[in-house]
């Protein structure tokens, strides 16, 4: 029998009457004749509760055991789902991470996958069972302790295992109807894409665009995984949703495509250290070994000898970096007057492969953030994106007047 994977995020198991739609649909597949891999988030909102849980009892948690917490939420979603599919008469059951067993690294909190043997559940297949529900986001490591992808990983489980299986597609059921040009929360005007290159999705992504996990899209692209995102609440025919797809096969694009945004940063300022050869390794060394995920870094010109570098990060991360900083400084491996923390900002990006070709995206981009009176306080490029800090009150602000300066609302 062909293999589906179909994902369902964390709104689409909200309520039991929501498992009970996801399972109909699943119950339609089955009858179409595929045999389904289920991959299910944690109910919408437990994953929040228990990360503040874990951040409330131990700020500077052991990772480990962050994970054993963490990736409970998605046990109770896998068994429900796979009590109401035998409500229905549909043979299924389900699998925690460990019990497939999907194997990781030992990156808690952010681990890989790298094995997702088969044969366990496609004996079971073989016996007559026609639904896999496996819970998302958690995996075991070398060490047999319980890892998680990352927030969001679910959308990484369900690639993996459309990979590992040859699954005909993997289809992301979420809460809206494909991927947008902007986030449609934030603005009415976005527009959805029926198909979007697996580069720019990996930038949107990258760039905070909630609605896929980036190592999705980095698993699709490389083992060629038909991947379409569609809403758990309408009714979709063949070509509902968005097919994240390889370049080629989009006929035409804008030179923008999407804008992102990240809500929660950090821009952080060691004020005066020494501008010497080793200061940045001195600096970002103890960072990265505190996990803090470093995002964009500036260093000032350097004034008698010494320098302003500034960097960004994820605003839950302040404390972590501020430790490390201090640390480093303690044990004299760098020297700074002061460390200045401004927890007020956001990241806000304008992504499209067209860029390539087109000049004149920054200069139109930093001309309508300048009519609307926004500051921008640090930017980076790359070949196909360009973001900027700004403070956090502005984004919503900024994501429209970006929408709108490159016409995202009309297709190309
Ligand atoms: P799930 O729980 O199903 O995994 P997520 O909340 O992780 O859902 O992702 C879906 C959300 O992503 C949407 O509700 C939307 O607000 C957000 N989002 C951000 N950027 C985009 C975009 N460009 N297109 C669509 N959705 C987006
Ligand atoms: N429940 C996890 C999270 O909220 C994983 C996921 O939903 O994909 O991050
Ligand atoms: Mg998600």
């Amino acid at each position: 029998m062909p293999i589906l994977v179909m994902k369902f995020g964390g709104t689409s198991v909200a309520t039991p009457d929501r498992i009970r739609r996801a399972a109909k649909r699943v119950g339609r597949e089955v009858a179409n004749g595929y045999d389904v891999i289920v991959i299910v988030s944690a109910m919408a909102g437990e994953t929040n509760k228990m990360v503040g849980l874990v951040d409330e009892i131990s700020p500077f948690y052991d990772a480990r055991e962050y994970d054993a917490v963490v990736s409970s939420g998605e046990n109770v979603t896998a068994g429900l789902m796979a009590l109401t599919l035998q409500e229905m008469d549909i043979p299924a059951r389900s699998w925690q991470g460990w019990q497939v067993p999907l194997k990781t690294t030992s990156a808690h909190g952010a681990a890989r996958i790298e094995e997702i043997p088969t044969d366990n559940i496609n004996a079971k297949f073989a016996e007559g069972m026609q639904v896999a529900v496996v819970a998302g986001f958690q995996g075991i490591s070398p060490e047999g302790r319980i890892t998680t992808l990352g927030r969001g990983g679910s959308d990484t489980t369900a690639v993996a295992f459309a990979a590992a299986f040859g699954a005909e597609r993997c289809d992301i059921y979420t809460d809206v109807d494909g991927v947008y040009t902007t986030d449609p929360r934030i603005s009415a005007k976005a527009r959805k894409l029926d198909r979007i290159a697996f580069e720019e999705m990996l930038e949107l992504a990258s760039l905070g665009a909630k609605v896929l996990q980036t190592r999705s899209v980095e698993l699709a692209m490389r083992y060629n995984v038909r991947l379409r995102v569609l809403s758990s609440f309408e009714d979709n025919n063949e070509t509902a949703g968005t097919l994240v797809c390889a370049e080629e096969d989009i006929v035409e694009s804008n030179v923008v495509s999407g804008v992102a945004y990240s809500r929660d940063e950090a821009k952080m300022t060691l004020i005066s250290v020494a501008d010497r050869p080793g200061i940045a390794a001195a600096i970002f060394g103890p960072l990265a070994e505190a996990g803090v995920n470093v995002d964009m870094i500036v260093q000032n010109i350097s004034d008698d000898g010494r320098t302003d570098m500034t960097f960004s990060c994820p605003v839950d991360q302040v404390k972590r970096a501020e430790k490390a900083m201090l640390g480093a400084k303690e044990k004299g491996d760098i020297n700074f007057h002061e460390l200045v923390a401004d927890t007020d900002v956001c990241k806000v990006s304008v992504v499209g492969i067209g860029m390539r070709s087109h000049a004149g995206v920054a200069s139109k981009m930093f001309d309508s953030l300048a009519a609307e009176g926004i500051n921008i306080k640090v930017i980076t490029t790359s070949e196909i994106k360009i973001s900027v800090l700004i403070d956090r009150k502005y984004l919503e602000l900024a994501v429209q007047a970006l929408h709108d300066a490159f016409e995202l609302e009309k297709a190309a």
